[in-house]
């Protein structure tokens, strides 16, 4: 299928992209990697008139280490994330998770920053950022503010990124030694998660649910268990407790929240 008629314009930096994100509002639509935004375009579920591609800025790919946090930048592919020693070494839970997004030309084009904006329930990076507390980044005309992630996913694909802001960063706390685990259950190598979870163990555990909701959820009831010292069975035992998973062509409701249970129990174990 061939996407309807748009206007392109190349944005060679951050700041040209939101003057004209500015310019042409609700009409625009940024492209990152394209990988969800031109399916989407494709199938007419998204008509926008103008789009902004920001896939040649430079400043907005970059992994760097700042005192309590990694920083990503929102244009860095999957596969610079997967491959990151500083990721690894600080926050191995995201390099990780990355290494299960789609197959190598997914993660080659990809980034992380279309992946949260798209805001999909059913992708992997968002429960990341559930899990580890992480906060963005939104620039506009009028400044820059700071969106923690679990403020981040409004809706269904909708994000707390305004039509006229730009998603620059994401802010990882470093997690040093801490445990974490990343379970994907999808029904061949590759697909999408029908469920998955990633748990970043902590202080302050966080346990990010994918395909769990009509929006990127994490599972409170789950996370206070494990704050409290429960066994593992019985953390596991309430993953979906207080979530609405959907139903669809891959499974039903009762085989994801039987699903959520396993696939916690065992990031647990
Ligand atoms: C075959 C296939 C398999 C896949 N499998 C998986 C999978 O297993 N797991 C998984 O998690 N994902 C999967 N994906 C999705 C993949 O992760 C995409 O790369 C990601 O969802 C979108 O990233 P993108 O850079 O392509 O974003 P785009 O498609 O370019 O943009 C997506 C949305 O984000 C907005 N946007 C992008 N960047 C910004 C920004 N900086 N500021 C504001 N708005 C922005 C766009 O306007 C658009 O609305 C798959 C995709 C494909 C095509």
């Amino acid at each position: 299928m061939i996407p309807a008629k748009f206007d392109y314009k190349p944005a060679s930096s951050a700041e040209e992209a939101i003057l004209l994100l500015q310019e042409y509002g609700d009409e625009a639509k940024v492209i990152a990697g394209g990988h969800s935004l031109l399916p989407l375009m494709k199938l007419r579920l998204a008509n926008p008139e103008v789009i902004i591609d920001i896939g040649e800025i430079q400043d907005l790919s970059f992994i760097e280490e700042r005192d309590d946090h990694i920083a990503v930048g929102a244009l860095t592919r999957h596969r610079l994330v997967e491959h990151s020693d500083l990721l690894r070494e600080n926050v191995p839970l995201l390099a990780h998770a990355a290494s299960h997004v789609g197959d190598p030309q997914v993660r080659n084009r990809g980034t992380i920053g279309g992946s949260l904006c798209h805001g999909d329930p059913a992708s992997d990076l968002p429960a990341v950022v559930l899990a580890t507390r992480a906060t963005l980044i939104i620039r506009s005309q009028t400044g820059e503010r700071e969106v923690a992630a679990d403020d981040f996913f409004t809706d269904f694909w909708e994000t707390a990124v305004n039509p006229a802001e730009l998603l620059m960063e994401i802010r990882f706390p470093k997690v040093g030694d801490q445990p974490w685990a990343f379970q994907k259950f999808s029904r061949r190598a590759q697909d999408w998660a029908i469920v998955g979870c990633a748990v970043q163990h902590g202080s302050n555990p966080g346990i990010g649910m994918i395909n769990m909701g009509s929006i990127p959820v994490r599972s409170s009831v789950a996370e206070e268990a494990l704050r409290s010292g429960n066994a593992v069975i019985d953390v596991a035992s309430v993953a979906d407790e207080g979530l609405s998973p959907p139903s669809d062509i891959h499974a039903e409701v009762d085989y994801r929240r039987h699903l959520a249970r396993v696939l916690l129990g065992r990031a647990l174990s």
